[in-house]
């Protein structure tokens, strides 16, 4: 019985969710491989090497895989398919565009969020955002695995020492060409790696108050900034920004959460943050359910307050 991780990479280095999908493939119970395919990408392969866990990565080299094209990487796996019982991606934007295509291929049932492992077969996934925890059994011959990084600690990402194996790697599938990429700048922490996150709601009321009461204290905490849809649908705040059922999925060690309300979809992205505290001036609001610490304030006098005595 042995995994294969699918890397998630940026040709240079590993991405941090990797990471914490070596540790869910690890929980399966047989060996760990990672396969990097990638243009230029010896630096990720031998980032991947160093994982403490993995036994073998396989590196697949060739100018198609460069921006991750789904269609090629899923050729890839393919072709490595049959030695593996598992086959894991992290739950990211770019795993559940590659997963699909692979379990499809292979004709099994994708298995996807896992938040985890109970045996090799066996694994909990949330459903209804995050209201109750499914158990699922699978009787196919591979598991096409998503996981749930917020799920799983992340493996340390060195002390290991992989073998290092090249393969051939799949011809261009042609069906789509990457064109461009337009990638938004930013010194701070990615918000789904970020150890600190203050998240703004809908009591914001505009993108310069948002900017005005919120970036201030992120500076100060060293955090990643977060928000609402309610936030992001007014256009306070950017949409790679929203954290929920239908954003980003964070857990970090501190959440801040300003003038949210605590809806179900919003919960299910950050309720399993380790501490969370709440500044909102209802006090029969929802988020003080699930809040640490609750703070019934206006938080355009509690922030800057905050932000000044920190
Ligand atoms: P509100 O619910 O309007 O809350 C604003 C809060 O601010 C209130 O509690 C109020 O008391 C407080 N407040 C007002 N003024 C002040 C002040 N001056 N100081 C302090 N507090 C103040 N939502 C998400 O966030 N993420 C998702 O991914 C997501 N996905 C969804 C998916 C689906 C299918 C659906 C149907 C909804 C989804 N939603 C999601 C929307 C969600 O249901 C809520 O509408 C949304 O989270 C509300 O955002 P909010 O808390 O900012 O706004």
């Amino acid at each position: 019985m042995t995994a294969l991780v699918i890397a998630e990479h940026n040709n240079a280095s590993i991405k941090g969710a990797t990471l914490n999908t070596v540790t869910a493939a690890a929980q399966c119970g047989g060996e760990v491989h990672v396969l990097v395919a990638g243009h230029n990408a010896s630096g990720a392969a031998q980032a991947a090497a160093q994982i403490a866990g993995v036994t073998k990565v396989i590196h697949a080299e060739a100018p198609g895989f460069e921006h991750g094209l789904a269609e090629n990487v899923a050729a890839q796996v393919i072709a490595l398919a049959g030695a593996y019982s598992h086959i894991l991606f992290p739950a990211t934007a770019s795993g559940k565009n590659v997963a699909p295509r692979v379990a499809a291929l292979l004709d099994v049932a994708q298995i996807s969020d896992i938040t985890k492992v109970i045996s090799a077969d066996t694994f909990e996934r949330p459903i209804y955002a995050g209201n109750a925890i499914a158990t699922v059994q699978s009787g196919d011959q591979v598991k096409v695995i998503t996981v749930r990084t917020t799920g799983f600690d992340p493996a340390a990402a060195s002390g290991g020492n992989a073998a290092l194996e090249s393969t051939s790697a799949v011809a261009d599938s042609g069906q789509s060409q990457f064109l461009g990429a337009e990638i938004a700048k930013s010194d701070r922490p990615e918000l789904t790696a970020a150890k600190i996150i203050v998240s703004g709601g809908r009591a914001l009321g505009s993108s310069e108050k948002f900017d005005e009461v919120i970036t201030p204290l992120a500076d100060k905490l060293g955090a990643a900034i977060g928000a609402s849809r309610a936030a992001v649908d007014a256009g306070y705040a950017p949409n790679d920004l929203q954290v929920g059922q239908t954003g980003k999925i964070v857990a970090p060690q501190l959440y801040i959460a300003a003038g949210i309300s605590g809806a179900i979809q919003h919960l299910a992205g950050m309720k399993d943050s380790k501490v969370i505290v709440a500044i909102n001036k209802d006090p029969e609001a929802p988020i003080f359910s699930v809040a640490d610490y609750g703070l019934e304030a206006d938080l355009f006098a509690a922030l800057p307050d905050l932000a000044q005595s920190l």
